[in-house]
């Protein structure tokens, strides 16, 4: 049996030592390979990769990136240069202690019929707040998109061989990896946990990078607001319907005075607003299928190591 550890790594100087170290004694009778994709590192993060890699290259293999790609990037680099039985995508900050990967394996090997073990965050690190936004992003999701999101599935993932090729088979620029798995299918099993606290250095995902993450979620894999927009135009175009016949019939009937100019502004305003806002939604697919059709890569490799064809 061979197991691919996917590690992206972004300024995790301090972190990927530590890692690999209690990945090498909890794995000591498994082969296994730590596939370390370094998105674009300004610290000495590659170069402690380098130095792991030249005390065991049996172990190690390094990928990086000529710049910051994103994590879902370097996953699917991971990904695509992952050949073994197994895969998992581990993060390098031991939040996701390498002990769960055992426990994942033992569930894969002894039950054929399912494909991919994916761990759950239970939020009881998280404020209140943080709960209830991802719990209605998740519930929004599903909802959007008819696939099947479990709230606090992580991206820390054991999977089969088979579903590593049908996540690489997607070639997308804009990668949301939480809706790939989805969208791919394959029975999953869900495994309740609490991550950890980070050993040292910072989050790279605070508030605003999770909002992007999410509004990237939606809608790259829903139309949803397109259909929300249409409902919305809709909806209104039938109560200035309504009140346009109210206001004919008052005229005519009772011969009242139409009411003027400060209710004409508040109604000119507002569907001034809602077009703006229409058009913004119009114009996150537009953006989308413009990034998409210039097919760029998701990434840029400067250098590999421990692969066949290296450059060093
Ligand atoms: N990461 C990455 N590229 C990025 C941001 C993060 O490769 O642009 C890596 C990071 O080094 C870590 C993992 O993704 O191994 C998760 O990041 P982080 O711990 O900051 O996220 P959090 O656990 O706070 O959600
Ligand atoms: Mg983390």
């Amino acid at each position: 049996m061979k197991l691919d550890i996917i590690v992206p790594t972004l300024n995790e100087e301090e972190t990927v030592e530590k890692l690999y170290n209690e990945v090498n004694t909890i794995f000591n009778d498994i082969k296994y390979n730590l596939i370390f994709v370094d998105d674009g590192s300004t610290d000495n993060t590659l170069s402690i990769l380098k130095y792991l890699y030249k005390n065991d290259n049996e172990h190690i293999k390094v990928i990086s990136f000529s710049r910051n790609f994103g994590k879902d990037a370097a996953i699917h680099a991971g990904l695509s240069a992952s050949t073994a039985e197994y895969a998992v995508i581990v993060d390098a900050d031991m939040q996701q202690h390498p002990k769960y990967i055992l426990k994942m394996l033992e569930f894969l090997k002894d039950n054929p019929d399912y494909d991919v073990v994916c761990m759950v965050n239970n939020y009881k690190n998280e404020g209140i707040l943080q709960k209830i936004g991802k719990r209605t992003f998740y519930k929004l999701m599903k909802k959007s998109t008819n696939q099947n999101y479990v709230p606090g599935a992580s991206d820390f993932r054991l999977m089969r061989h088979s579903v590593v090729k049908a996540l690489t088979s997607m070639h997308e620029s804009n990668r949301f990896t939480k809706g790939l798995f989805s969208y791919a299918g394959f029975k999953t099993h869900y495994i309740d946990y609490k991550p950890d606290k980070r050993i040292a250095g910072k989050s790279k995902f605070k508030l605003k990078s999770q909002i992007t993450y999410a509004i990237n979620g939606i809608f790259n894999f829903s139309t949803l607001p397109l259909r929300f927009a249409s409902i919305l135009g809709g909806t209104i175009s039938f109560g200035a319907f309504i009140y346009l016949l109210i206001t004919v019939i008052k005229t005519i009937v009772q011969g009242k005075d139409v009411p003027g100019y400060a209710s004409l502004m508040c109604v000119l305003l507002i569907l001034g607003g809602l077009i703006l806002f229409v058009l913004g939604i119009i114009g996150e697919y537009v953006s989308r299928t413009y990034i998409e059709i210039k097919n760029r890569p998701v990434y840029i490799v400067k250098e590999k190591i421990g692969y066949k064809e290296d450059i060093l």
